[in-house]
């Protein structure tokens, strides 16, 4: 019997080498199988890599002791690091603002203890740190990886410096007025609201100041449009070195201001600043070559005093500022609540004055001017009288400032236009041919892009009449806005031969160069000169002066408010063309005005020259 034992086994031999190489087989699939694992989480990784690093956000991981732990190459972008250098490093230590470090902190440890942060998973904006020490606005988003395997903090960083940048321009525009770099009417209010609600935390007032330069649109005509922005520059720095840092300037349109001033009780307080202000802007502005004086006029307001509504406080100081233009500008002036009386008066005036024309309410009175040289009435002067519903009988002195200020004077001036040559055309055929009504017209009309005048000239013709039977008055003021639209249009009305009186003469510049340049008609010496006649030796040469003076340069003159026998005797001595007053007729209706032409008619035929109103 053979060993089994040490005969060679041949069967157990042969199955050793099977399990061995199955062995090997499954060591060379597990390999394999390895190795292709392998391959994919190498793709994996690479594809992971590729989306971190390609990411236009900056990917910042970092783990649960602060360390960082990722850093793509976004990151190295904005922040200034390359990952080489920050691996490692604590990021409250690199990329957090000094100033944030405290709060950081305070919020990975609240995480550590209760596992609650408020940044997580939203979008924040906060400041980041620069590699070179500057900080710069981002967008971040943070979320947290805390399982038994992975601890990591993951933070996707956007660097948003152009957005605010472009938001910081848009927010300049908007609420800062780009000359003079003060805020402007928008930011004002903001202001406002914010002082309001500061000083009812701490039971103290404000004054609010509305400030408007006096006559700014000369010195802008004059200057220059460019000198005048450089002026408004200059203002703007002498009106923020009155007041303290705390109060507010603001430019709400071309030359008007506010200035807010915040904690401040009463007027006392007010008037010193108020002063200054004014002493500030008297002093000359030295522009180029050009020394530039100018002047300011302030209103004033108290909250809560006078108002507790921002509007009314805008309106109230707005009127107190008027009102101080009023009282002849370069003062100031504190509103009153007869001072809103009188605005309520007022906008109730201008609201009834827009009804007056369809409502019929607008007459005309007419007051003879007398030829003193014949003794007869060939011309009138149409004076406006408004029938209020309720008031009476309204003074065009009242009413017609009023029209002028919210341009209703064209629409009335046309009105008054159309009806005079209604009546002239018909006392022309009635009584004299050549009869003429003087029509008062305002410098607006006349300057008004708008002006309904031009039409006056079909109007002439429709009614198949002269321009001859119409002169029109002006003022000296008129004159010496020497505008090329006034030139020209003055010249229309000689074209159609209408002819210019100049009214109230003596009152204004009393230029006679300007009466020669325009070809003028009539001087209507003002009615003050005439008054004094009887017994001011001065207004007597005065007016002398001006009949011999207007006479050579062959301009007739009409003397207004006559009211004594005496002053006709002298005015006809000086050889005065013209008288118009009391004396003669008061102003009358057209009926009455019509009476009172027969009666001079048949006084005429009589011989008598006698007159009595
Ligand atoms: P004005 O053009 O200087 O008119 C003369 C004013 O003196 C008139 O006042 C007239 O009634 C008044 N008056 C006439 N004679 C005498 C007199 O002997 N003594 C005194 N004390 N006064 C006399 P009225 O009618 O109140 O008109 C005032 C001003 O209103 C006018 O002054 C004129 O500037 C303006 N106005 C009147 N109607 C119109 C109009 O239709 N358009 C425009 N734009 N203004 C007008
Ligand atoms: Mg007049
Ligand atoms: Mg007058």
């Amino acid at each position: 019997m053979p060993d089994t034992d040490s005969m060679p086994d041949t069967d157990s031999s042969a199955e050793e080498d099977v399990e061995k190489s199955l062995l090997e087989a499954r060591v060379k699939a597990l390999e394999t199988d390895l190795r292709q694992k392998k391959e994919i989480i190498l793709a994996q990784h690479t594809k992971l890599e590729a989306f971190f690093e390609s990411s236009i956000d900056a990917l910042v991981q970092m783990d649960f002791d602060g360390h960082i732990t990722g850093w793509n190459q976004q990151a190295a972008k904005i922040f200034g690091w390359s990952a080489d250098e920050i691996l490692d490093q604590r990021i409250e230590d690199t990329i957090i603002p000094v100033r944030y470090r405290a709060a950081h902190r305070k919020g990975m440890k609240r995480y550590l203890e209760t596992g609650e942060a408020s940044v997580l998973n939203t979008l924040i904006e906060i400041h980041a740190l620069h590699r070179n020490g500057h900080e710069f606005p981002v967008e971040m988003s943070l979320s947290v990886l805390d399982s038994p395997d992975v601890q990591e903090f993951n933070a996707y960083i956007r660097d948003i410096s152009e957005r605010k940048h472009a938001e910081t321009v848009i927010w300049n525009q908007a609420n800062f007025d780009s000359l003079t770099s003060l805020p402007n009417r928008n930011l004002f209010l903001q202001k406002l609201e914010h002082e309001i609600r500061s000083c009812d935390r701490s039971n103290q007032s404000l004054a609010l100041m509305y400030l408007d330069l006096d006559r700014f649109k000369d010195v802008n005509d004059s200057l220059g449009h460019e000198m005048g922005d450089l002026l408004l520059i200059e203002i703007a720095n002498r009106l923020q070195k009155v007041v303290r840092e705390i109060d507010t300037v603001s430019r709400l349109s071309g030359d008007e201001f506010t200035i807010i001033l915040g904690n401040i009780d009463d007027q006392l307080a007010v008037q010193p600043i108020c002063q200054e202000l004014l002493d500030a802007l008297a002093q000359p502005f030295q522009l180029d070559n050009e020394k530039v004086f100018l002047t300011a006029s302030i209103g004033v307001t108290f909250y809560p005093q006078d108002s507790k509504d921002i509007e009314s406080l805008q309106r109230n100081a707005d009127q107190a500022m008027y009102a101080a233009k009023a009282e002849g500008s370069n003062r100031f002036n504190f509103f009153t609540p007869e001072l809103q009386q009188r605005a309520l008066r007022k906008r109730k005036m201008i609201g009834d004055l827009r009804k007056a024309i369809n409502e019929e309410q607008f007459e005309i009175y007419y007051q003879p001017i007398i030829d003193l040289h014949q003794d007869k009435v060939t011309k009138a002067e149409a004076l406006l009288r408004w029938h209020h519903p309720e008031s009476g009988l309204v003074s065009p002195a009242v009413f017609i400032p009023i029209a002028e200020e919210t341009g209703l004077i064209s629409e009335i001036g046309s009105w008054v236009f159309y009806k005079a040559i209604e009546k002239a055309s018909q006392w022309r055929e009635r009584y004299n041919p050549d009869f003429q009504i003087s029509i008062n017209t305002s410098p607006t009309q006349w300057i008004d892009e708008a002006a309904a005048m031009s039409q006056w000239f079909a109007q002439l013709d429709e009614l198949g009449i002269s321009g001859q039977a119409v002169s029109v008055e002006i003022t000296e003021g008129l004159l010496m806005d020497a505008r090329d639209k006034i030139t020209n249009r003055l010249l229309d009305f000689r074209e159609a031969e209408i002819q210019i009186a100049i009214d109230d003469f003596g009152t204004g510049y009393s230029s006679l160069s300007y009466l020669k340049q325009f070809d003028i008609d009539y001087l209507k010496i003002d009615q003050s000169f005439i008054r004094n006649l009887d017994y001011e030796q001065n207004d007597l040469a005065l007016c002398e002066a001006i009949i011999v003076m207007a006479k050579k340069l062959g301009i007739k003159v009409i003397a207004e408010g006559v009211e004594t026998e005496n002053q006709n005797r002298l005015l006809k001595e000086f050889g005065c063309d013209f008288g118009q007053g009391y004396l003669y007729s008061r102003p009358v209706p057209a009926p009455e005005f019509e009476i009172l032409l027969d009666e001079w008619d048949q006084k005429e035929e009589s011989g008598s020259t006698q007159v009595t109103a």
